[in-house]
């Protein structure tokens, strides 16, 4: 079809052509000749190589924060049936994680709940994903998808704790970090507090 294209005469892509031949002749005289190695270092130098560390931890897929019930006042008559707790939803790459925190009361204990689905393929069966809380290095609870992508966690809430999701086997990971919630059992059910690790920092952004 190219062929056929520049047969017809095409001059735009004539150009480009009579540019690649003459590259491609560059190159081939160029190829027997062993670039001096001031060259090549100068040349490492300009483009740095970043070896992202996937061996553990895969590459975290960018996320971005869909819904926050913290933000976003419920609306009239959902919050009387709402429990203590927090429900969000995130987008990270075709994939939505939908979770929600709910503290225990009168402890620092909290139950975790969420689902992974795929939102551009919603066929793909999300079973089996392994789904992890992370203290830093530390493992602090971890479970698999059921086939619904469905997963549930009970955790002691401390420091900041990141909850991921190994898609792919591993090769990409979603990464949140999780708010530390209080429930308040003399203000009742509106009122929480929001501990330090729901950080004021947009999640997704930074490192
Ligand atoms: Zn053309």
């Amino acid at each position: 079809m190219m062929r056929e294209h520049l047969a017809s005469g095409c001059p735009e892509c004539r150009q480009i052509l009579a540019f690649y031949d003459k590259l491609a002749r560059v190159c081939l005289t160029m190829a027997p000749n062993r670039a001096p190695e001031a060259a090549a270092r100068a040349a490492r130098a300009i483009f740095p190589i970043r070896r992202p560390d996937r061996r553990q931890w895969g590459i975290r897929i960018p996320i971005e924060l869909i819904y926050d019930s913290f933000l976003v006042p419920a609306p009239a008559g959902m919050r009387s049936s709402w429990q203590v707790g927090w429900q969000g939803l995130y987008r990270a790459g075709d994939c939505s994680l939908d979770l929600r925190i709910e503290p225990e009361l009168q402890s620092s204990r909290a139950a975790v709940i969420g689902q992974i689905s795929n939102h551009t393929l919603p066929e793909i069966e999300m079973a089996n994903i392994p789904v992890r809380l992370r203290l830093g290095s530390l493992v602090v609870a971890e479970t698999v998808s059921n086939r619904f992508g469905e997963f549930q966690m009970e955790y002691e809430q401390q420091g900041r704790l990141q909850l991921c999701v190994y898609l792919d086997g591993g090769v990409r990971r979603i990464q949140v970090p999780l708010k530390k919630l209080t429930a308040d059992s003399h203000v009742g059910r509106d009122r929480l507090n929001i501990g330090v690790a729901s950080g004021k920092k947009r999640p997704g952004v930074g490192k």
